[in-house]
C-alpha cells in the first residue's frame, strides 16, 4: 500500500512538477488537496483521481485528521507559511514534506522541528537536489576523495524573472529575495558536497534602483563561505541575469563540472582528472529518473519504516542559520562568523 500524500497548496511546484512526479512514484500516492481555490482543486482532484471529499480550504485542513489514508502532508506554499501548515500537520499526526527554503527565520525553523518531534512524526525539508542521481554522483566523487583535499567551490544560480508582483518580491512571505530562493540551492550543494559546515561568510547584495520588484528583497546575492579545511565557496544568485544553474568543485587532484545541477533534468556531470602525465576527463552517462518522484519515495518510505529523512528539519534550520549571517554581512560589509553547529546533532 502507497504512503497517501495531501498536496498543500496549488500553485507552480505543485501542479506543474510534483502532481505529475507522482505518477513515476512507487511508494507514494496524492489523496487529497488543500486549496484556497475550491474550482481549481475540483478540476485537479478529477484529473488525479482524487475524491470530492479530500478536497479541502485551508481553515478545513484539519479534517485531514480523520482521514487515515492521508500519512503524510506535502507543503508547497510561500515560504512564510511553512510553518503554519506544519504546525497543524504536526497536531493531527500527520507527516511533513515542505517545500524549501524551510521557513523565513530560525525561529521558524526551530518551531517547526519542535512540534514535529513533540508529535513523533517525520519532519523532511524538499531538497530535491539531494535525491537527484547526478548530483548523487558527485557528492561521491567529491567524498570518495578522488578529487584529493578540496579548495574551492563555485556555483551559479541565476534567472532573468518575470514582471511581479508576486509572493516571492514580498519579504514578510518569501523572507528575501534571491537568495532564499535559488541561492539556496548554491549553499546547500556547499555543504551536501563538501560534507563540512562552514564557519564564516562575506557577501555582497545588489538591487536596481527603481525596479519596482525590488523594494523589499534583493534581485542578486553573492558570498564567500568558508570551510574548516580550508574550501572556499563561492555562489552567485541572481533573479536579473541569464540561467545558469551550475557548479564547479575544485580538488588538489582533480576537479569536476556539474552543467544544470539545480535544473529540474538535463543534468551533464565532467569529471577531470590526471593520470601520471595525462589528464583525463569523464562524461558519466547517468539513466535520468525524476528527482520530484526520487524525493517524494525517499520520504514515503521513511513514513513507512520510520526512519530519519536524508534532509529533516535540521538540515533546513542549518542553511536558515547560514542565510541570516549572509544577510548580516551583506549588511555590515564584513566578514561575518556563522554560527557553530552542535556536533551532538546530526544535520543529516
Ligand atoms: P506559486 O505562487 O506558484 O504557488 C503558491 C500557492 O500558494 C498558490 O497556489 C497560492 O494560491 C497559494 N497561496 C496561499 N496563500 C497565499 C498567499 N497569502 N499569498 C500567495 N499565495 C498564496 O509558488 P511556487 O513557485 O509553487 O512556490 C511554492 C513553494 O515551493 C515555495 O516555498 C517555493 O520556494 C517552493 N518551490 C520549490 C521549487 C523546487 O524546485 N523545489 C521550485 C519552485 C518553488
Amino acid at each position: 500500500e502507497r504512503v497517501g500524500f495531501a498536496i498543500i497548496g496549488l500553485g507552480r511546484i505543485a501542479l506543474e512538477q510534483a502532481l505529475p512526479a507522482f505518477a513515476e512514484c512507487r511508494m507514494a500516492r496524492p489523496v487529497a488537496l488543500v486549496s484556497g481555490s475550491p474550482e481549481k482543486a475540483g478540476l485537479v482532484a478529477r484529473q488525479y483521481g482524487i475524491r470530492p471529499e479530500a478536497v479541502l480550504g485551508y481553515a478545513q485542513f484539519e479534517r485531514l485528521r480523520d482521514m487515515p489514508e492521508v500519512q503524510a502532508v506535502y507543503i508547497a506554499l510561500p515560504n512564510a507559511m511553512h510553518r503554519e501548515f506544519t504546525e497543524r500537520a504536526a497536531v493531527i499526526g500527520k507527516h511533513v514534506l515542505t517545500e524549501k527554503p524551510m521557513a523565513t527565520s530560525s525561529e521558524d525553523c526551530a518551531a517547526m522541528i519542535a512540534a514535529c518531534a513533540r508529535a513523533k512524526v517525520r519532519l523532511m525539508v524538499a531538497y530535491r537536489c539531494q535525491y537527484e542521481q547526478v548530483n548523487r554522483a558527485a557528492i561521491q566523487a567529491a567524498q570518495s576523495g578522488a578529487l584529493g583535499r578540496l579548495r574551492f567551490f563555485h556555483a551559479t544560480n541565476l534567472q532573468s524573472n518575470g514582471p511581479g508582483p508576486q509572493w516571492r518580491y514580498s519579504r514578510r512571505l518569501a523572507g528575501g529575495g534571491a537568495l532564499p530562493d535559488i541561492g539556496l540551492y548554491c549553499l546547500n550543494a556547499a555543504r551536501y558536497l563538501s560534507n563540512e559546515e562552514p564557519v564564516e561568510v562575506i557577501a555582497q547584495s545588489f538591487t536596481p534602483a527603481g525596479d519596482e520588484r525590488y523594494r523589499e528583497v534583493e534581485e542578486s546575492m553573492s558570498f564567500t563561505l568558508r570551510f574548516p579545511s580550508g574550501l572556499l565557496a563561492q555562489a552567485q544568485s541572481s533573479y536579473g541575469a541569464y540561467q545558469e544553474k551550475s557548479y564547479r568543485l575544485s580538488g588538489e587532484r582533480g576537479s569536476l563540472l556539474l552543467q544544470d545541477a539545480f535544473s529540474y533534468q538535463g543534468q551533464q556531470l565532467h569529471l577531470f582528472r590526471r593520470e601520471g602525465a595525462r589528464g583525463i576527463e569523464q562524461h558519466p552517462q547517468i539513466h535520468p529518473r525524476n528527482q520530484f518522484a526520487l524525493e517524494i519515495d525517499h520520504m514515503a518510505r521513511c513514513v513507512r519504516e520510520s526512519r530519519r529523512p536524508h534532509t529533516p528539519g535540521e538540515e533546513g534550520l542549518r542553511d536558515q542559520q547560514i542565510m541570516e549571517a549572509i544577510y548580516r554581512s551583506a549588511e555590515s560589509g564584513r566578514p561575518e562568523p556563522i554560527p557553530a553547529w552542535p556536533a551532538e546533532l546530526p544535520v543529516r
